[in-house]
């Protein structure tokens, strides 16, 4: 009940009211079509496939596809996530590594890959991997950008080590820089939300951003301050070795792919980080801003779920 419970609450933030409905009017759909493929009164019993078909209709909704919002929305429309809406004519969709031929002659869609960083990792001594303990030992008190004259606390990273699934975000926020952890205030809250949905829970994952201090005002971080935090966040994710990277909004899928697609672009779009899958999709504090938005960043987190395996609201 409890898991239902998050499922339906995160669902409603993710514009679960228009699920719903949507999903009300599918099951009496179904239902009706169900009724006319059913013999009358008094003939032969169902066959075991149809006494099973109602269960299928008690699929969470979510769980079901929905409509592609790409095309019902389009998303130039809305708010850019951390940039000003821009008169360029729309961009070609994300490159994509060519469809490999296989054996059998099918065509599989082989997520295109983000260029090395060239440089050398904090951490890393003779090419091992490191740990996060000597990323942060590294890290010190830093004072590699112009961020740390601002700063409360540096916001490292939290959650589980050995973590198979790691959120990237942009920076602290005034919060996360009173406490040095980083998504503790509201966006933070509907980030815990979005994760508990998925079927984990914080402590299953780790959460970090791409600058580590916070920018003044919650600025957008500038890019010679990228340039120098961005080590140890690529440190992080060696130490870490995940299955999945969420990136969170455009600073932190820009920076990792390097790659100037906008994220409504971006989003939903599966890519390949050092040997890791990566999921593009849109930062917490944009949702708050952009609730709309929410049914496109839960389609794109159905799309982690569905790689290990979870159904919405599961524990498993
Ligand atoms: S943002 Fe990163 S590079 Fe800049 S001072 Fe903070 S920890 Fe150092």
């Amino acid at each position: 009940m409890e898991d239902l419970r998050r499922h339906l609450l995160w669902q409603e933030e993710a514009g679960g009211r228009v699920l719903m409905v949507d999903a009300a009017k599918q099951a009496a759909e179904r239902s009706a079509s169900l009724r006319s493929m059913m013999p009358p009164r008094g003939a032969a019993k169902a066959t075991p496939e149809a006494a099973a078909a109602p269960a299928s209709s008690a699929t969470p909704p979510a769980a079901r596809p929905l409509a592609d919002p790409v095309r019902t929305a389009a998303p130039e429309a809305a708010p850019s996530p951390a940039s000003p809406p821009r008169a360029a004519p729309p961009e070609p969709a994300p490159a994509r590594t060519p469809a490999a031929p296989v054996g059998n002659g099918m065509l599989l869609d082989v997520p295109q890959r983000a260029p090395a960083y060239p440089g050398p990792l904090p951490g890393v001594v003779d090419g091992e991997r490191p740990t996060l303990d000597q990323i942060r030992r590294e890290l010190g008190d830093c004072r590699r950008c112009k961020l740390c004259s601002g700063r409360k606390n540096i916001v490292f990273g939290v959650g589980n080590p050995r973590a198979e699934l790691v959120f990237v975000g942009e920076g602290p926020g005034e919060n996360e820089d009173l406490q040095g952890v980083p998504f503790v205030g509201a966006a933070g809250e509907l980030l815990t939300k979005m994760i508990q949905a998925m079927g984990f829970s914080r402590d299953d994952v780790y959460i970090c951003n791409v600058v580590k201090c916070r920018p003044p005002g919650n600025r957008n971080p500038e890019p010679d301050e990228i340039a120098a935090c961005e080590p140890f966040l690529r440190a992080q994710l060696l130490a870490l070795q995940p299955k999945v990277i969420v990136a969170l909004g455009k600073f932190a899928a820009q920076t990792l792919l390097r790659d100037s697609t906008p994220i409504t672009r971006l989003r939903g779009n599966w890519r390949e980080y050092q040997g890791v899958k990566l999921m593009p999709t849109f930062h917490p504090a944009y949702l708050l801003r952009s609730p709309a938005e929410k049914r496109k960043a839960w389609e794109d987190l159905q799309q982690v779920m569905k790689l290990f395996g979870k159904q919405p609201g599961s524990r498993t």
